[in-house]
């Protein structure tokens, strides 16, 4: 396994890491500015792997994933340093990975760069064992992320409903192996642990597969209904950092959160896969507060979102949530219109019900064990047409 923050060639001080930023409305110009303060000559003749977000099949600019004038900077800078680059990804459930690519623009800048492009599900897993995983004792690794020198994780800066955020860390998550990902929302909870077992277990992976360099991309981000229902936000703001843990904490800073209060970089500093205590990273230009710009948090509730809804969700994974908000947004109102004012629809997703009120929309296949108890849409994640066509059916 090549990934390890110890393992990093790139320098960074590991009692006081150093993360950089720069801002203005040019994410290339941005993200070649913070690159110009790290040394990439140790990546000469190596292969490295950028690992943009691109888990979904969105447009660029709309804050779900990473701009792809993000990821042209960060390959001209390390073909400049005379590195074979390369930019992979392993999409969420029911996302075809080259459609992805192409709409999200990275088909585009990696064509005129003659740079390699991989659907990362495409072979074979690798098994990684995680000798001090609480949660998780073992991954099926993307193979790429095993075999090149230098990985790279270049995240764009969410708000999520299951993690608090998504950047550098949880971005690392896209390289585990097709649903091998959805795994990791499915733990029991530990006896013992205040922490969920999710939070526990992307600390776990961040044990063996953390970044040996993360450029975070802010420049147009997503609050709210993060990762991919929320409202874009620009900041216009590129990170960058060898430490993943400390360049996190400086993203979440500047969104008006604290790293301490995400449990998987909670448990993660703890353990000593990097540093998130804002006074102990030392982040240049030295005015960077000049620039937060707090973003609205995840509803812990998606009830409180969406009146007259109660949505039940327990263990689902990110493909079934994001499929249910778009569904919510698009249709909410048509379903709301087909009810008396005073009655809830009451909604549930994910596998960890025990039971479920009568006349609950059961979700997904992870429900299953209910469908008697109401109606039933299944497919994993279904399309929003698809629950449409169950509710109104009689
Ligand atoms: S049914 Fe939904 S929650 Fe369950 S694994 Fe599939 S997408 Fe995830």
């Amino acid at each position: 396994m090549n990934a390890g923050l110890s393992h990093t060639p790139f320098k960074s001080e590991k009692s006081c890491p150093s993360v950089f930023w720069a801002s203005g409305q040019d994410p290339y110009k941005n993200t070649r500015k913070v690159l110009t303060n790290i040394n990439l000559s140790p990546s000469k003749n190596k292969r490295v792997l950028l690992k943009p977000n691109i888990g979904r099949n969105v447009e660029p600019k709309t804050g779900v994933t990473t701009h792809p004038q993000v990821v042209a900077a960060a390959i001209d800078a390390f073909l400049e340093a005379g590195a074979e680059v390369a930019v992979g990804e392993s999409p969420i459930t029911g996302v075809a990975m080259l459609e992805a690519f192409e709409k999200s623009g990275i088909t585009d800048i990696t064509k005129t760069r003659n740079c390699r492009l991989i659907d990362m599900d495409i072979s074979p897993y690798v098994p990684v064992e995680i000798p001090d995983g609480v949660a998780i004792k073992s991954l099926k690794v993307c193979r790429e992320v095993t075999e090149y020198d230098i990985i790279v994780s270049i995240p764009v800066m969410k708000t999520h409903m299951h993690t608090g955020v998504t950047l550098s860390v949880k971005n690392m998550k896209g390289c585990l192996w097709r649903r091998s990902k959805v795994d990791l929302h499915m733990l029991p909870e530990i006896p013992g642990q205040d922490e969920r077992s999710l939070d526990i277990a992307i600390a776990d992976m961040s044990s063996v597969i953390r970044p040996h360099l993360t450029i975070i991309d802010g420049t147009i981000g997503m609050e709210g209904l993060g990762p991919s229902a929320g409202k874009p936000k620009a900041l216009n703001v590129v990170l960058a950092g060898v430490d993943a843990f400390a360049t996190d904490s400086i993203a979440c800073e500047l969104m008006g959160f604290s790293a301490v209060g995400i449990p998987h970089l909670k448990i993660g500093t703890k353990r000593g896969y990097g540093v998130i205590d804002p006074d102990k990273i030392k982040v240049l230009p030295e005015n960077w507060k000049d620039i937060r710009s707090p973003f609205d948090l995840p509803p812990d509730k998606l009830s409180i979102e969406f009146p007259g809804f109660v949505i039940l969700d327990q263990q689902s994974c990110s493909a079934c949530q994001s499929t249910l908000l778009m569904f919510l947004k698009r249709y909410g109102k048509q379903l709301r219109d087909s009810v008396p004012d005073d009655k809830d629809i009451i909604i549930a997703i994910g596998k960890g019900h025990k039971e479920l009120p009568k006349g609950t929309l059961c979700i997904g296949n992870c429900t299953i064990k209910h469908k008697g108890r109401g109606k039933f849409v299944p497919g994993c994640p279904p399309v929003a047409s698809e629950i449409l066509n169950e509710y109104f059916s009689s």
